[in-house]
């Protein structure tokens, strides 16, 4: 019985409920300054396509980084996908963070492995089969418009490439939330645009979006849910929004 209830209550909490990222009060200390996040109360939809936009400092990382369990509140709650990430016991991390796809700003790739292996490496930690990830990486590649470029190492592409292979990298497990860390920051203007592009195709086909970013002219021209934070604080959160100028 006390197993029943157990096995009955384990499933309810990986239920999907409508808000996919609930924050309730969060905030954030670090050591030394002033919070980080101070009260922060954020609800994000299952689907929903988000930009998080605010100055330098703001608290935009630390917003990311929570959500990862990288870092954990000083005070207040954060539900992701139906999880306390607070309580979320230390050896169920890696689990919560399958669930996850991240990409960065400097995209973090395996400098000393090609393409093919930097996307593969993200399926072999989860022990999927060969076969299956011989056939998955071409897909995904395929999707983000790398096909043909397997065999290149990081240094042999553009950042655009590279922010490409970076985001395959993030999706082929299928993770329901994608997060990026301003991943256009270090892009010119074309490349940023078909990143953005390819990230708005993602959300379309189901998956979450949350992007930080400082690209005004996108935020501006895409017309999605733009949240703005200023020391610490939410202080917009406008559906089809813009940029907020403070000049
Ligand atoms: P953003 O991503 O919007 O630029 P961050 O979340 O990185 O902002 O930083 C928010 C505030 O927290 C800043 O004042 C920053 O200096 C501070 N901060 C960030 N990380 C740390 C850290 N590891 N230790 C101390 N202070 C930090
Ligand atoms: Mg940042």
């Amino acid at each position: 019985m006390a197993q029943a209830v157990k096995r009955q209550k384990a499933k309810k909490g990986t239920s999907e409920p409508k808000d996919i990222i609930v924050l309730e009060d969060v905030s954030k200390s670090y050591s030394t300054g002033a919070p980080a996040l101070n009260g922060i109360n954020l609800k994000i939809k299952r689907g929903e396509f988000v930009f998080v936009v605010g100055d330098s400092g703001s608290g935009k990382s630390t917003l990311i980084k929570l959500l990862l369990r990288e870092l954990l509140p000083t005070s207040g709650s954060v539900m992701v996908n139906g999880q306390d990430v607070v309580r979320l016991k230390r050896r169920k991390i890696p689990k919560f963070r399958r669930n996850l796809g991240i990409v960065f700003q400097d995209f973090r790739l395996l400098k000393d492995r090609n393409v093919y292996e930097n996307v593969a490496f993200a399926q072999r930690i989860v022990q999927v089969p060969t076969r299956e990830i011989k056939k998955n990486v071409p897909a995904i590649l395929s999707t983000v418009g790398l096909a043909g470029k397997y065999k290149a190492k990081p240094r042999q592409l553009s950042g655009g490439e590279q922010q490409r292979v970076a985001l395959a990298r993030a999706l082929i497990n299928k993770p329901s939330i994608l997060l990026a860390d301003e991943p256009t920051g270090n892009l010119d203007p074309k490349n940023s645009w078909e990143i953005m592009k390819l990230l708005e195709e993602i959300n379309e086909k189901g998956t979450t979006v949350l992007v930080v970013t400082h690209n005004r002219e996108i935020v501006n021209a895409m017309k999605k849910r733009v949240v703005t934070m200023k020391k610490g604080v939410i202080v917009s959160d406008e559906e089809k929004g813009g940029y907020i100028d403070e000049d």
